[in-house]
């Protein structure tokens, strides 16, 4: 007997454009980074954005800090899980050492727009160690007139003394990471924190004059449903942080194999957690929030909503941002530089990192010296990132590519006007798949399967 098969539109599109793709937290994205700087070529990188930059616009500076007493086993962040706190003196140290390295490069004190801990768990340091840090960059650097301080913090192990220290410093932002408020998914992904620890932090951080505070929620994840993602959201509404950032749970097990943890059955099937985004979008549009970019909400007076609106919205790897510099430096292993012309990622292995500053190196590994067409499509779809359009030059186009334009136009997710390419409502769930059709390096091959997680 003939099935009759009734799909609605939505589930259409989302089997039709289900598959793997990048992010575009940079371009190239990483796994197509090829051609590498050396030490004496990324130095020059540097030292020539920091040139152009430093007066200007002040620079960036992102710290990674690894370390978790725990793992959450849908992470997908560079860590070393450990109880040993013994770790954080000399991590401190190496730290140091490398920003160090760079100053050595600069004529000026630099001058920093903004800086941001992230992970990790920067909390897992004590207080005092994270004072140490903090001091000893802002020793050797100045701020810009209003400089972007913020930090991820873990809602079971920010203690008073985490934000009181760093608020002395002029850090007003922070980033709690909430993923589900439901025990039993909590169970799961081995992240246990209550409503009261949240209301803890945020009572605490309120009063200590933080006034930009983020909750990183994820759907997808193993066991939500529809029930406990609206419950998760009400909870959210009631402290109504500034910003929510709604990631999608990105299942990548060949790289992360602590997502092996839990049974692949028990995750929501394409469709379903779909219907978990478009409910939590739903509710948060409900409560006031306004959806920036991919992923983001903000309140109405946040910053980011303001950049959105000046269209000076911007994307890096920490995600959106409303501070939009040339020059970002990255301490700390793992993590991934940019110049706006070069990338360059640290040692990825602990003892790597620490080995490459013993020996008086910068401590990359590999990166990419982005060429004319990489620096005009990194643009082109930056601008599709955080604006929802941008130019149309067909002349960027393969043959290929115009037909995932033809097939993204007639399936109304993007539409061509006034020579610009513009995402619609429906195409907003999918911005990465409107963002692939400049993406000059995206094929269907090996590649794009093991390293990408899927679209939706
Ligand atoms: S999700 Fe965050 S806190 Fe959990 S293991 Fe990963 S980096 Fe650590």
């Amino acid at each position: 007997m003939a099935h009759i098969c009734v799909m609605n539109t939505q589930e259409l599109l989302i089997k039709k454009y289900n598959k793997p793709i990048p992010r575009y937290t940079s371009y190239p994205t990483v796994p197509y980074w090829s051609n590498y700087p050396n030490q004496e070529q990324w130095k020059k990188e540097v030292k020539e954005q920091f040139i152009a930059s430093n007066t200007k616009e002040g620079i960036s500076i992102y710290i990674h800090l690894p370390f978790c007493e725990s793992l959450c086993t849908y992470c997908g962040c560079n860590t070393r899980i450990t109880v040993n706190h013994a770790v954080e003196i000399p991590y401190i140290e190496a730290l140091e050492k490398e920003f160090l390295l760079y100053l050595a490069l600069f004529d000026e004190r630099p001058r920093i727009a903004e800086l941001h801990l992230g992970g990790g768990t920067p909390t897992f340091f004590k207080a005092e160690n994270l004072d140490r840090l903090i001091s000893f960059i802002f020793k050797h650097a100045d701020v810009t007139e209003n400089p972007s301080l913020s930090f991820e913090a873990h809602p079971g192990n920010t203690n008073i003394e985490h934000l009181f220290i760093l608020a002395q410093y002029g850090f007003k932002r922070l980033s709690l990471g909430i993923q589900d408020f439901d025990p039993h998914v909590q169970e799961i992904i081995n992240r246990k924190q209550s409503v009261e620890d949240v209301a803890r932090v945020m009572n605490q951080a309120r009063s200590l004059g933080y006034d930009s505070i983020n909750f990183d929620l994820i759907y997808g994840l193993p066991d939500q449903t529809l029930d406990s993602i609206r419950k998760t959201i009400n909870e959210v509404i009631k402290f109504m942080p500034e910003r929510i950032a709604f990631y999608s749970y990105a299942h990548v097990p060949w790289l992360k194999p602590g997502q092996r943890k839990y049974d692949e059955s028990n995750l929501p099937k394409d469709d379903e957690k779909y219907a978990l985004y478009e409910l939590g979008r739903t509710m948060l549009e409900n409560a006031g929030y306004i959806e920036i970019g991919m992923d983001h909400f903000a309140l109405s007076n946040d910053s980011l909503l303001k950049a959105a609106s000046l269209k000076k919205l911007h994307r890096n790897f920490m995600g959106y941002t409303d501070n939009h510099t040339h020059l970002l430096l990255a301490l700390g292993v793992s993590s991934i530089s940019d110049t706006w012309t070069c990338f360059a990622q640290n040692e990825k292995k602990l003892e790597d990192y620490y080995r490459r500053l013993d020996n008086n190196e910068l401590p990359i590994m590999k990166g990419h010296l982005l060429s004319e067409d990489d620096l005009i499509r990194r643009k082109l779809i930056l601008e599709m990132m955080c604006t929802l359009k941008t130019a149309f030059k067909p002349e960027l186009l393969n043959s290929s590519m115009f037909s995932l334009l033809n097939e993204l136009m007639a399936d109304n997710l993007v539409q061509i006007f006034d020579d610009k390419i513009e995402v619609s409502y429906t195409g907003k769930s999918l911005l990465r798949n409107c963002c692939s059709v400049y993406d000059a390096y995206l094929t269907n091959d090996a590649i794009v399967h093991q390293k990408f997680s899927m679209a939706v």
